[in-house]
Formats: structure tokens, C-alpha cells, sequence
């Protein structure tokens, strides 16, 4: 019989093979392609009105099992239909990689070896009868049924003493039963969770918690997605814990948490390990592709329920799945940046809707998508306005850097090197070291300065490979493309004019902990970047040291504005606001707004309260006018405003279409053409006055690892529309690669046009 084929690769079709016998849509199979072998999935009987050339056999049917169960397949369709990608594309990034590895097979799992009760005896009779005067064997036994019926033999002989002698009595007389017992790879194994902090809800958490249970509970009628929407410090994660005690514990069914890549700290984790003990498997990125398989197989066998992890965990094969919960919904890297670009927080929704899930997206400052879908009644909104305990979001203050530069140059004694910290935070940092409280600090920008310049010629060192400017690193004492990875050895001499007076400029992280040091030379200072937390557990050691109280003032960049709860910091210092307002890009101001807010969040979350500093050089912008009094609503309205002028999501759903390639020129014209085909196309299926083209221009960034990039934006109101207008771009007009090595991406909304 033959059988579609989903294959890994680029090309917008399945492929037809012969197979003996029939197996279940989902199963992998290994079959030769053009000269190589690639694995596939099976999905689904032959496409009858394809013209067979040569039908070739499938070379070996891997899965016993499909390893895509139905309803992540369906998903994965969906992905495909929607983001345009081929379905051999999506199941590859959907399934733990070792199963897509044509050279291996799954990794072998390890065992371990239990003793399990196979006889049981239930009167004392029967276990005179059996032991007589055996009494180690009796004990032995017995000590199997307290367990549950079954034990690690290693266990029973080196931690209970029993001989191996015993062990193999109770197996002769057929009381017991050795079997060599799957384990997992897990590495939260060894971290302590702790003890559960069980609080009583608030009323508002309450509120929210009685919506969710109707939800939960009304199993047949699928409830639209809920959007928590509630401040820094108001107690989302009760709810989320609240939630999944309700659909697992009570309903027994299982559940999927996303939550950002960064928090998914042992910290995170331990308060649902907590919790829920065993059932939990963490979907961590660190993890090996053994362990990454071993979680996996455990979900799909239901001996675990529920899954944490980043955004792939999306695709985890939860069984009977009764909800999914989304932490800090806005978060961009829930987008995948290569293909299937998807993006977890939609494949969520339109997941739980399959399933008949519940449905939460958690936030204290909601993607504007998310809030416009509340404010149109397509997500439930479920709101806490205010902290828990009664305890005031910490109140924040402006420093105007403009001011402060000014009162620099006209001071009588100036000190000479960048002003990076302000005299009034310095102050409040100084105080906090005083009291023994710890600090947090905020600079969006790694490294030690962001570019360096020629004071002679005001020449700039930029990549040879990307169009950005190099990142001078003090550490590695090198200059780093922050795009590609490219590294040289700092200038002493101007290429173009040999002078010598360089410029180091634009503040990183390393320079502010440079002068933190100098200021406060013992205070204990912890940097965390992606400079500093390269290896595997390192934030986990950062932030155990600020929990225990190691450390006085934690800098670094938006890795700590999300998530952290520690009481013991009272205040938060941003050094420098407006490092994301002047990028190219209509989110601009929405990421200003929402970083500011989170990292506020961190402060005064104990009994001590606390306030938060900013430093801005643009004090009277809406986005840090909103973020002073913590005020996400009228910062939403503000920009919904500012956006529906020109047409930018959520008033609009916005697709990028990028073409790249070696030489500028032909990239050029590949864009044009395909932006004159896509127009035409747009003409003869009538949908032109529905969908508007903009450009084609350069990417804002034209030049990264040294293919050069134009593209050109769709925006339409019709989702649909626009969906059919990507699929036909994508079988009719996928350019040629030819000598400039042309690639086409087709992004549905994208987070980042840069
Ligand atoms: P969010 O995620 O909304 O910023 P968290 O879930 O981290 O907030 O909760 C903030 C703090 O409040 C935590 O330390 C948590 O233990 C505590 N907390 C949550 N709910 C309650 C409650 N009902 N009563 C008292 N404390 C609570
Ligand atoms: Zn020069
Ligand atoms: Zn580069």
C-alpha cells in the first residue's frame, strides 16, 4: 500500500512511499531520499491524484508506537497550514531530537533493579507458613509491603542490610519478583524542593480560581482562554498551582505550564515540584537528549502529568490533557526565530481548544494582542489588582539624565569619566548596603561598551560580516558581534586616520559592575548575562546566592526583571531606560513598558517594602510616564492608539517576507519581483483591497553573517486572507537559490523586524 511521508525537509509537500503494512498516522519511518535515508512520519494514506513516477519502499518502520500521538499531530498540521512550514519541518522541532536522528535509534534507557511483592500474603498463617524461621526474610517481605509492594534492591541490601541470600529466598519461593525497572535521567532529582508554602487564596485570587474551576469542570463545552492578568506580586502562581491541584489531583487529567526559558530555575520548578512531587517533568533546554527523551517517554507513558518547560513544551505528549498555563504571556521568546516560527502562546490556544482545555495566559503586563482579545471578548479577562497581603507596588521615581549631564558640565569639580550612576541613586544604593538590604540593577546592554569610535574621524568598528557595531568586551578583552559571534582584538589605532584617541562608548553591564566596584568596593556584587551564565546550572548559582543573602546587589540585564521573588530586595535601580526605545521597531515602546514594570515588580516584595530608580533620558514619554505609576491600562489604550494610525498589530495581523543572499543586487531583485508577483497574485484572487504591501526596503539590520537582507510586510485584518495569500506565495514563488544562495523566510507575526 502507499503512504504519505512528512520528511524533514524544505520543500512545501509530503512524499509518497510503498509500505507492507499498514501503521497508525504518526509512526516514524526510515526511507531513502535522493541518495540519503531521512526519517519521516507516516501521515496518512496516499495522496490519490499525484503523478507516480517510481514509487520506492519504505526502508524501516521505527515506531512501535506512533511517537506522534494524534493530537500533537493535528497540532503539528496546524502549524504547518499556519505558519507555512513544511509538516516534516514542524514534527522534526516538535519531537525530542533523538527520534528525528536517522544515524541512532532512542538512547538506551537506564534500569535499575526492584524488588516487587508476586505473591501476596495476607494472614499470619500464611506468612508462618511461608518464613517458619526465616525472620529476615519475613522482615524483608514486610518491608516490601510498606513500600507500596515494590523496592529498589540496591536500596533493600545497602541502605536496610538484608543479604543478597534473602533477596533471592523470597524470589525462589515466588513471593517475590525481580524486574528491571526503567528510570529516568531526571537532574532536578537532588534539588530540595522544599516545603510546600500553602496560602490562603485572596478574594481576588479566589475570583479568578472559582472562573477556572467552572471551566475546568464543564468538560464539554470548551471555555475561551482565560487572560490573568495581575500585578507583580499579586500571587499568579497560587493560581496556577490552584488550577493544576483541580485538574490533576481532583480529575486526574494532565497539563502543560510554559513559562520563559530564564525562569525555569530549579527555584521555579521546586514550587511545582513541591507541590505535586513525582508528576512533574521539566522540559529544560540544559537538559541532554537522553534526559530531554527520558521526560518525553514519561509523559507519553503517563507516568508523569505534568509538563514545565520553554515554549517547546508546547508539544509535550500529555495525556488527557485538562489545562495549559502560559506564564508571562508577553514574553517574545515564546517565537521561535527559525522555522516553524511559531509561536507558543497560539499554539497554546489553539491546543487547549483541541483538547478541551483550560486555557491561561498569566501576566503583569499582557501582550497588547492578548489584551485587545480581552477587551473584544475573545479571552476571558480574569484580573489581581493588587498585591497579596495588602503590600503596595514599590513607588518609582524618575532621575532626568539630560538634567543630570547638564549639572555635570557646569559642576566645578567633574568626575571626569561617564556619568553612569546618578549621585541620588548612588545615595539609595548606599543606603540599602547600610540596612543590609539587596539591590537590584537593570541595564539591558551586555559587555563594556556598545561600540567604539574614532574621536579624530568619528570612525565606528562594525563587523565585517553584519551591518552592527562591534561590542567592546573587557572581560575578553576583545570586540564581539553581539549577531554573529565574530571576535577581534580591540583597535589602538584608527584604520582610517591612525589616530589614537579612541572612544569607548555606549554602557554595558561590565562597565556599570566596573563602577559599582569602584563606589562600593565591598559590597558583594553578582553580574548575570549571557556572559556570565554560559554553563549549565550558573543562574541557579547566582540566584542561590542572592536568596541566601551572598549577595548585596545583583546587576545584570532583562534576565532579572522576570519572575524573581526575593522579599529581602527593596530597591531597584534602572541605569539606563531607553535602550529599547530607539530601535527600529513598532514594539518599541510595549518592551520599554513591560521591562520597566517587571523589573519594578522585583522590589518591595516583603513585609519591608521598597522603590525603584529609573534613569531616563526621555522622562516625559507615555511608555515611562505609565511605568512611574505601574499603570498598564492606560499605557495599553495610549498604544493601541499609536497603532492604529499606521495599521500595526493587534488592529492588524502583520506578515514579514524576507529574502537573503550573498550579493546585495540579486536579493534586490528577487524582492522586487516577488513583491510584484505577490501584488499581482493579491489583483487576480481579488484580495488586494484587503491585504496592503509595504516596501520592499532593507532590513533595518541589512547585513547579518554576511547575506544581505531586504524584505517587505503584509498587513491585513483577515487572518484568513492572509493565510492563503503565504500558502500560495510559498508552492508558487519560493525564489531560486542560484549563485547568491537566495533563501526566502515567511514570518507570520513577527516579534522582531529588525
Ligand atoms: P506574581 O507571579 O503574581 O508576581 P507570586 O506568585 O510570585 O506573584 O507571589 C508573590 C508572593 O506572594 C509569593 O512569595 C507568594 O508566596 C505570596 N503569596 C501568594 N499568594 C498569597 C496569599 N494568598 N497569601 C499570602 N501570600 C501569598
Ligand atoms: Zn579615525
Ligand atoms: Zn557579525
Amino acid at each position: 500500500m502507499l503512504v504519505e511521508v512528512a520528511l524533514p525537509i524544505p520543500l512545501p509537500r509530503t512524499f509518497t512511499y510503498r509500505i507492507d503494512s499498514p501503521v497508525a498516522d504518526g509512526t516514524r519511518v526510515r526511507v531513502p531520499f535522493s541518495g540519503r535515508k531521512l526519517v519521516g512520519w507516516v501521515v496518512g494514506a496516499a495522496v490519490p491524484a499525484r503523478e507516480l513516477k517510481r514509487v520506492r519502499d519504505v526502508e524501516r518502520v521505527l515506531d512501535d508506537v506512533p511517537s506522534a500521538p494524534p493530537d500533537v499531530l493535528a497540532l503539528c498540521r496546524w502549524i504547518a497550514d499556519y505558519y507555512v512550514t513544511p509538516l516534516g519541518v514542524v514534527l522534526r522541532s516538535a519531537l525530542p531530537a533523538v527520534l528525528s536522528d536517522t544515524g541512532r535509534t532512542a538512547p538506551p534507557v537506564r534500569t535499575r533493579r526492584v524488588l516487587r511483592i508476586a505473591r501476596e500474603l495476607p494472614t499470619l498463617t500464611l506468612r508462618d507458613e511461608m518464613f517458619g524461621r526465616a525472620h529476615r526474610q519475613r522482615e524483608c517481605y514486610e518491608v516490601l509491603e510498606t513500600m507500596g509492594g515494590r523496592a529498589d534492591a540496591a536500596h533493600l541490601t545497602d541502605a536496610l542490610g538484608f543479604s543478597a541470600a534473602v533477596i533471592r529466598a523470597l524470589v525462589d519461593k515466588g513471593v517475590a519478583r525481580i524486574v528491571d525497572e526503567r528510570t529516568e535521567r531526571d537532574p532536578f532529582a537532588d534539588i530540595d524542593p522544599g516545603e510546600p508554602a500553602r496560602h490562603a487564596p485572596t478574594p481576588a485570587q479566589a475570583a479568578a480560581l472559582e472562573a477556572l474551576f467552572g471551566a475546568a469542570r464543564a468538560r464539554e463545552e470548551v471555555a475561551a482562554p482565560f487572560l490573568l492578568y495581575g500585578v507583580t506580586g499579586s500571587g499568579k502562581t497560587l493560581v496556577y498551582i490552584e488550577l493544576l491541584r483541580e485538574v490533576v489531583e481532583r480529575q486526574g487529567r494532565g497539563a502543560i505550564v510554559l513559562v520563559p526559558e530564564i525562569a525555569l530555575t530549579p527555584q521555579t520548578v521546586a514550587r511545582f515540584r513541591a507541590e505535586f512531587g513525582d508528576v512533574v517533568a521539566v522540559l529544560h533546554s540544559a537538559l541532554s537528549d537522553g534526559e530531554r527523551f527520558d521526560a518525553w517517554l514519561a509523559l507519553r507513558e503517563g507516568r508523569r502529568r505534568i509538563a514545565i518547560g520553554a515554549r517547546s513544551a508546547i508539544f509535550a505528549p500529555v495525556r488527557d490533557l485538562g489545562a495549559i498555563i502560559v506564564d508571562e504571556e508577553h514574553e517574545a521568546s515564546y517565537k521561535q526565530s527559525e522555522a516553524p516560527r511559531y509561536h507558543a502562546r497560539e499554539v497554546a490556544v489553539v491546543r487547549a481548544a483541541a483538547a478541551g482545555a483550560v486555557c491561561v495566559l498569566g501576566s503583569a503586563t499582557p501582550a497588547l494582542e492578548s489584551w485587545h482579545n480581552s477587551q473584544r471578548g475573545k479571552y476571558q479577562l480574569l484580573r489581581l489588582r493588587e498585591r497579596v497581603e495588602g503590600r503596595p507596588l514599590p513607588p518609582v521615581r524618575l532621575i532626568d539624565l539630560r538634567a543630570e549631564r547638564r549639572a555635570e558640565e557646569d559642576s566645578a569639580q567633574p568626575r571626569g569619566r561617564p556619568l553612569i550612576i546618578a549621585d541620588s541613586l548612588i545615595e539609595a544604593l548606599n543606603e540599602r548596603l547600610v540596612k543590609h538590604e539587596q539591590s537590584i540593577l537593570l541595564l539591558n546592554r551586555r559587555g563594556y561598551a556598545t561600540f567604539v569610535q574614532c574621536r579624530a574621524c568619528g570612525h565606528v568598528w562594525h563587523c565585517e560580516q553584519c551591518n552592527v557595531s562591534l561590542t567592546f568586551h573587557r572581560g575578553r578583552k576583545r570586540l564581539v558581534c553581539h549577531y554573529c559571534l565574530h571576535e577581534e582584538a580591540p583597535p589602538a589605532l584608527c584604520t582610517e586616520c591612525r589616530s589614537d584617541d579612541l572612544a569607548f562608548r555606549g554602557i554595558g553591564t561590565e562597565q556599570v559592575e566596573r563602577e559599582i566596584g569602584e563606589l562600593f568596593p565591598r559590597a558583594r556584587v553578582a553580574r548575570m548575562d549571557v556572559d556570565t551564565t554560559s554553563a549549565k546550572w550558573s543562574h541557579h548559582e547566582i540566584l542561590e546566592r542572592v536568596r541566601t543573602g551572598e549577595v548585596d546587589i545583583l546587576l545584570g540585564t532583562q534576565m532579572i526583571a522576570k519572575g524573581l521573588d526575593f522579599p529581602n530586595v527593596t530597591l531597584v535601580g534602572v541605569v539606563n531606560a531607553d535602550v529599547a526605545m530607539n530601535l527600529p521597531d513598532f514594539r518599541a515602546s510595549e518592551r520599554t513598558f513591560q521591562l520597566l514594570t517587571q523589573v519594578a515588580g522585583r522590589a518591595g516584595r516583603g513585609p519591608r517594602g521598597g522603590e525603584v530608580l529609573i534613569q531616563t533620558a526621555l522622562p516625559h514619554h507615555y511608555a515611562i510616564q505609565s511605568a512611574l505609576s505601574h499603570d498598564f491600562d492606560s499605557f495599553a489604550a495610549r498604544e493601541l492608539d499609536e497603532r492604529a494610525g499606521p495599521g500595526y498589530p493587534p488592529h492588524t495581523r502583520l506578515v514579514n517576507i524576507v529574502i537573503s543572499g550573498t550579493d546585495e543586487r540579486p536579493v534586490q531583485d528577487a524582492i522586487d519581483q516577488l513583491a510584484g508577483d505577490v501584488l499581482a497574485l493579491l489583483a487576480r484572487h481579488n484580495a488586494g483591497d484587503r491585504v496592503a504591501l509595504t516596501g520592499p526596503a532593507p532590513c533595518p539590520i541589512d547585513r547579518i553573517r554576511g547575506r544581505w537582507r531586504w524584505h517587505f510586510l503584509l498587513r491585513s485584518r483577515s487572518a484568513a486572507t492572509l493565510g492563503a495569500t503565504c500558502r500560495r506565495i510559498q508552492l508558487e514563488h519560493d525564489v531560486k537559490p542560484g549563485r547568491a544562495e537566495l533563501r526566502m523566510i515567511i514570518d507570520r507575526d513577527p516579534v522582531s523586524l529588525l
